[in-house]
């Protein structure tokens, strides 16, 4: 039997190689890391990335997971709340990323550790040596690989910037049981607390924020603190300065509407949902699950995409179109003054189905 080949162990990743296994097709499911790591992201968990888990065997509360009950917006000065429809939970990657691998391994994926350099049909080049396999599912996020790469806005592209606020009595009285979304021109920082009582603070905002502050993460954070007291008031709950993650050139928007055949393309190599929407880690589970079961039914990977690529047309759609309005002053003021309405149709306007 051939194995089919895993790239990439985050949730889109592991999500399939589960599935693959408890298909019995015994998948091979590579990560560059051995270690999990904790990518950047906002590690909101939404309820469809819940139920997603859920289905899984996986109970976020389990693994420590914060509940997330409320939606609080700033915009400025100005600053509105609304409850959430459903129960959401913050979670930090690490944590969720090592559960979905584990469970991954236990149902009998065989991990392997390598980092690819390029991709092709039938064949991933790695650091440390070939695979080979006529199916190949790739889902290293974030991160394109040789052969494979998305196409970017290299105008002024989007950035992702993560700094973790240690535990404190003061965080916990200001963020509670809410998933905030600081708003600001070119951008927004989203701030939950975490596993442990940590607050992670992920911000989406332009390259030129960065170019600005004269290339220093610290200083754009600060800088995005000085316009915006709210976002101030909870940095200076930890003590400066803090080490800052950044990534660039997100493909805010992008949906793979075709790939070659045995390349199934999962998670953010699939779609990349603004995510301000809070919606990536729902997407990622749920191609990772309609991929698999695709191969496990023999449907070949370019029908698999264009399937996938309509489902996801509108939830990233929406979220586009937030996140278009959410980086406007004006948007960002709207937003605040329609945060119920906010709260409860756009997170089931970008949900998939
Ligand atoms: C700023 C920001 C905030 C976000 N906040 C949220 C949020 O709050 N909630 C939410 O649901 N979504 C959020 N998202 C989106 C979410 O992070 C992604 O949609 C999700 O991580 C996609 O999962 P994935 O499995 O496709 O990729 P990833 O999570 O990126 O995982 C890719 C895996 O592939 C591995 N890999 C990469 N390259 C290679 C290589 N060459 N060889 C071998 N292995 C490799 C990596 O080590 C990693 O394990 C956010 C995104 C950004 C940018």
């Amino acid at each position: 039997m051939t194995r089919p080949i895993v790239l990439g162990a985050g949730p889109a990743g592991s999500m399939a190689a589960l599935m693959l296994a408890e298909g019995g097709s015994e998948p091979i499911l590579i990560d560059r890391d051995a270690e999990v790591g904790d990518a950047i992201c906002g590690g909101f968990l939404s309820w469809r990335t819940v139920e997603g888990l859920r289905q899984l065997g996986c109970d976020p509360a389990a693994l420590g997971a914060m509940p997330v009950t409320r939606l609080r917006l700033f915009a400025k000065r100005r600053t509105a709340e609304a409850a959430l429809p459903e129960k959401a939970y913050g979670l930090s990657r690490h944590g969720l990323d090592s559960a979905l691998r584990q469970l991954a391994i236990a149902k009998g994926a065989r991990l392997e550790i390598d980092r690819a350099r390029s991709v092709a049909p039938g064949i991933i080049e790695g650091e440390r040596r070939r695979w080979e396999s006529p199916a190949i599912f790739l889902a290293t996020g974030k991160h394109d690989v040789r052969g494979e790469r998305r196409p970017r806005d290299m105008v002024n592209p989007a950035l992702g910037v993560r700094v973790r606020l240690p535990p404190s009595a003061e965080l916990e009285r200001l963020i509670g049981a809410a998933i905030e979304l600081h708003l600001f021109p070119g951008g927004y920082a989203g701030i939950v607390l975490q596993e442990g009582g940590s607050a992670n603070v992920c911000l989406a905002l332009r390259k030129s924020a960065l170019a600005d502050a004269g290339g220093d993460p610290w200083e754009m954070l600060q800088a995005v603190g000085r316009e915006n007291p709210h976002f101030a008031c909870r940095m200076a709950c930890a003590e400066a300065p803090l080490s800052v993650d950044t990534i660039g050139a997100i493909p805010y928007g992008w949906i793979a509407q075709e790939t070659e055949e045995g390349v199934y393309r999962l998670g953010d190599q699939a779609a990349v949902i603004p995510s301000l929407a809070g919606e990536g880690m729902a997407i990622a589970l749920a191609s990772g699950k309609a991929a698999a079961q695709s191969y496990l039914k023999g449907v070949g990977a370019p029908q698999y995409q264009r399937s996938f690529a309509k489902r996801a047309a509108r939830p990233v759609g929406v979220a586009s179109l937030l996140w278009h309005i959410a980086e406007t002053p004006s948007g960002a003021l709207a937003m605040t003054l329609a945060s119920r309405i906010c709260a409860g149709l756009a997170m089931r306007l970008s949900r998939i189905h």
